[in-house]
């Protein structure tokens, strides 16, 4: 007779392969933990293998956009543009999985149906929807806060006999839409990104719009040698004026508010951030988030720029936003506004009645019966909580995750739940995240639990998790630090406000360098808010 060795648990598993989770594997290797990835997509990327959409590229520029943790990485890899295409990045990040032996502790092809605690042998139990299950201490959701699609449910969607696509799972073999009469629903960066080269390609494209987007031009430019050399002679401090930062990148940040400055002055500082290009328009007033005036000056140079730029005043109206600038996330392009002067471009606004209906062949709209071959939904995430709402996951006592945060989500520093113990979320509620370049964001969490693990293992304790009343804290002083900006002024996928029914609690922490500092400050005072026991 034989006897089948029991398999050990993990130390810890990852789910997700993009920036956060291959770090995370790195780092518990490095540490000498027994750690494994598990990842639904058929290879790793993340962000970057599922969405493959034309003109798909970083929004913040290639060389802040990666990994600092690895200063010989950051030597040997060059970046060929400003801002990396999606191609590019799949490149380095499988660059990073080669270079530090990350592939066979990865498992592909496996979606984590459910993560449940068990709380007599203290370990975490995750199960695939193929019904494997493997067995850790710690789980980390490295699952992405822009990773679980938003496909709003128009009546007649199942209908439509067409092809349909969504951004956020382009086919790998890419479409090719010449000679297609195409509709694509949402003005976001995606769309934003990839309308100009659909517009290309089709015969006639026909964007749906119910809020106008911000976008401020990339200037995109390739990056010869010396370009690259100049920043890597002087890495450390850019990522140190990165980390300074309120979005963890070099924003040039102004500290002069609008009301310091002559209206000559104003009008050369925003001249001066047009032409830079891309998301330092954030930094162009200390003031711009925080008072309605200012930003309202800002708004209105963008406004006055789509206005030159788009030749049918109509239509220049329709794609001049009106809500505040940065309240949703900027979008930054190559030919955005331009792309409607041709005349194979429509614009059509439904913001008043939406989209009534979706046909065998087409669509309903403000009014309109539109026939056409394909529908592309640009319609975004139900971002932050959706990737992990997806999972039943459930901690003490059978809770679930999906319950506790029912009015919203409740963490503490956006890396752990009390009832959840050993499970941290990578760029959780409640941390900058989203708000900042998140490979800095993420670096900074993956390092925050990387050491939490191995404190753990030096003082021989089992288990972390927070205190409840320390995330109560937690919770209100996020929202707190987001009532004192512009940020709850509008509709914005921050607030879960793009997904019917999601309660509207602002998730994300505004402002990297505090949050970093306080991250610090709880590990100096021995994880002050959390509970470590040894049972
Ligand atoms: P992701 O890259 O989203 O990876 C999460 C992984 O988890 C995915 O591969 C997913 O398949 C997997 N997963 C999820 N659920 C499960 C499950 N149940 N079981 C198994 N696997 C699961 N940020 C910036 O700072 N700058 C940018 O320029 C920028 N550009 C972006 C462009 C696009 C088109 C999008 C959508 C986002 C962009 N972002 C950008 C945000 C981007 O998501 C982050 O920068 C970063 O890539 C996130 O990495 P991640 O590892 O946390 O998550
Ligand atoms: P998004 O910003 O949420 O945009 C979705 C668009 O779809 C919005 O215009 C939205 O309109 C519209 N929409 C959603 N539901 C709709 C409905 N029921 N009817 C009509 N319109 C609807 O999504 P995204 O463009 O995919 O971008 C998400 C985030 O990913 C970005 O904010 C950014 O952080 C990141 N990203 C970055 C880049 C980059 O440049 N590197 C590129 C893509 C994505 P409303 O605004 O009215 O809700």
């Amino acid at each position: 007779m034989t006897t089948s060795k029991p398999i050990a648990p993990l130390d810890a598993v990852i789910v997700g392969a993009g920036f956060a989770g291959l770090y995370m594997l790195h780092r518990l290797r490095q540490q000498g933990f027994s750690a494994r990835i598990l990842e639904a997509g058929s290879g790793a990327g993340g962000t970057w293998f599922w969405n493959r959409y034309p003109g798909a590229r970083c929004d913040i520029e290639s060389m802040e956009y990666s990994y600092k943790f690895s200063a010989a990485l950051a030597q040997e890899w060059d970046w060929s543009e400003r801002y990396a295409t999606q191609p590019e990045l799949m490149r380095y990040l499988n660059h990073v999985i080669a270079r530090f032996n990350l592939g066979e502790h990865m498992v592909y092809d496996t979606r984590v149906a459910s993560a449940h605690f068990d709380e007599t042998t203290g370990l975490w139990a995750l199960t695939s929807t193929a019904g494997d299950t493997t067995i850790a201490r710690h789980c980390i959701m490295a699952t992405g806060c822009l990773s679980a699609a938003n496909m709003p449910e128009f009546p007649g969607r199942e209908s439509y006999t067409g092809a349909t696509y969504h951004t956020g799972k382009w086919p790998h073999e890419g479409v090719d839409f010449t000679g297609k009469t195409v509709a694509i629903i949402g003005t976001g960066s995606s769309s934003v990104q990839s309308i100009p080269f659909i517009a290309q390609e089709a015969k006639h494209l026909y964007v749906l719009q119910r809020t106008a987007s911000y976008s401020v031009p990339a200037h995109n430019t390739p990056l010869d040698a010396a370009m690259r050399d100049a920043t890597k002679t002087n890495y450390d401090a850019l990522r140190a004026r990165g980390l300074a930062q309120p979005l963890a990148f070099d924003i040039h940040l102004n500290d002069k508010a609008a009301s310091e400055l002559t209206p000559e002055q104003i009008q050369a500082e925003m001249d001066r951030r047009w032409a830079l290009g891309g998301l330092p328009i954030y930094g162009a007033f200390a003031d711009l988030l925080t008072n309605a005036q200012t930003n309202q000056l800002a708004a209105e140079y963008v406004r006055g720029k789509i206005r030159t730029v788009v030749k049918d005043a109509a239509v220049a109206e329709l794609l001049a936003p009106k809500g505040m600038l940065g309240c949703k996330r900027i979008c930054v392009d190559t030919g955005y506004y331009e792309t409607f002067n041709r005349e194979n471009v429509t614009l059509i606004d439904v913001s008043q009645q939406g989209i009534e209906e979706i046909t065998p062949t087409g669509l309903r709209a403000a009014g309109q019966t539109l026939t056409v071959d394909a529908i592309i939904y640009a319609t975004g995430f139900d971002a932050m909580t959706g990737s992990l709402e997806r999972i039943d996951i459930r901690g003490r006592g059978g809770k679930t995750l999906k319950e506790k945060w029912s009015a919203g989500p409740i963490t503490y520093l956006g890396l752990m739940s009390a009832g959840f113990p050993n499970f941290f979320t990578i760029s959780g509620p409640g941390s900058p995240s989203v708000l900042t370049n998140m490979v800095m964001s993420i670096e900074q969490h993956v390092d925050f639990i990387a050491e939490c693990l191995a404190h753990l293992r030096a003082q021989d304790l089992q288990h972390i998790e927070p205190q409840p009343g320390a995330e109560q804290t937690w919770v209100g002083h996020v929202d707190a630090v987001a009532s004192a900006t512009l940020l709850y002024s509008c509709n914005s996928w921050y607030l879960g406000a793009n997904v019917p029914g999601k309660p509207r609690v602002f998730m994300p922490y505004i402002g990297f360098p505090a949050y970093a500092d306080q991250c610090r400050e709880v590990v100096a005072q021995g994880y002050a808010g959390f509970h470590l026991s040894a049972a």
